[in-house]
């Protein structure tokens, strides 16, 4: 069997269908299946945090990428650059002989999920690659299909591969999640995953392709709200890192207290130290641009894309599972580690088959 776990960066479950996403409900409509509802994000609904989680089957209170920075004791610094703590799918497939493959339109997912321990990963190094850039200068999905190309020994040569296609998210972050604009990039990204079946089709009949978003967008207006600022000028301690339409608040006030704060409409503890806020509608947190309009990061962006297709037996299983339940993010490492025949240890998700 050979299975590829495809990552659409923001694809946004409530666009799809045949119009916009074609191919990949083609492919759901070719004895595939899907989650209607989707999967579920973890919390913060961030890119890495949930990248993470898709590597480790480890929730962010264990992986520690609780937010796209992580505390590395006196500052907040890169997740890239730290990696999760847990094993990896790419260590505990290569432990049982099982060949892997990343590739990445974010380059910094090379160290978010440490996927430079895959037996193939791009672009090499985590380090942003000399091909065209998006405006966020990650690299756009046309890249990421030739990197398949240059690197990818084909579909029958590899037993896992993970790719991440980065465009819809960028469209989103700078028009809005339900702009035509990021609804049209929606669509390409949809082309290019149809292409990307392509490479697949020789091996159809043996294989598992398995489709998510990191997390959904929200549209977002106004300026920043300094949540750091309002702490400091009430004599309240902590340290706000934004993410967002949420923040980390580390060593802060009681979650009652943040609660009754102007700006905060919702908060979690995620253990002794970190509470997670997010704000009303509309909100962002921290430093914001007035020519953004979509962000992420709280409750309300936490809807995944999960469908699963291919033309192995498998798959049907896979599919009766996503028709009874939502996925967590935290599902697809114990499922990827059980399709492939590795054990990945300390998973805290539940594998769909
Ligand atoms: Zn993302």
């Amino acid at each position: 069997m050979k299975v590829t776990f495809v990552i659409e960066d923001a694809m946004s479950n409530r666009w799809l269908g045949p119009e916009l996403t074609p191919h990949l409900w083609a492919m759901v409509a070719d004895g595939g299946g899907r989650c209607a509802a989707g999967g579920e994000s973890v919390m913060s609904s961030a890119t890495y945090p949930n990248h993470a989680t898709f590597v480790t089957g480890l929730e962010p209170v264990d992986h520690r990428v609780l937010v796209n920075r992580v505390w590395n004791g006196s500052e907040f610094v890169g997740s890239n650059q730290v990696g999760p703590i847990g094993e990896t799918v790419f260590e505990a497939a290569r432990r049982a002989g099982v060949s892997t493959a990343a590739i990445v339109g974010d380059h910094k997912l090379v160290g978010v999920m440490g996927a430079d321990r895959a037996d193939l990963h791009w672009p090499p190094g985590g380090v942003r690659p000399k091909v065209e850039l998006d405006e966020f200068r990650y690299a756009v999905n046309q890249a990421v299909l030739d990197a398949w190309d240059t690197n990818h020994p084909g579909p029958g040569a590899v037993d896992l591969s993970i790719v991440h296609f980065n465009d819809p998210d960028t469209a989103s972050h700078l028009h809005g999640p339900d702009s035509p604009e990021a609804r049209e990039r929606m669509r390409l990204t949809d082309a290019d995953f149809g292409s990307l079946l392509e490479r697949i089709r020789p091996e159809w009949d043996d294989s598992v392709v398995i489709v998510v978003s990191d997390h959904d967008q929200e549209t977002v207006w106004g300026e920043g709200f300094d949540l750091g600022a309002v702490l400091a000028a009430k004599g309240l301690p902590g340290i706000v890192e934004p993410e967002g339409t949420a923040a980390l608040v580390l060593d802060g006030p009681d979650k009652e207290v943040l609660l009754g704060l102007d700006g905060v409409a919702g908060a979690v503890d995620i253990d002794e130290s970190n509470t997670l806020v997010w704000g009303p509608e509309g909100q962002v947190f921290g430093e914001w641009f007035d020519f953004l309009h979509g962000a992420h990061g709280g409750p309300r962006c936490r809807a995944q894309v999960a469908a699963v297709g291919g033309g192995h037996p498998v798959v049907a299983e896979l599919a009766t599972a996503l028709a009874g339940r939502r996925p967590a993010a935290a599902d697809w490492a114990p499922t990827l580690a059980k399709l492939c025949g590795f054990h990945l240890d300390g998973s805290t998700g539940h594998s769909l088959i």
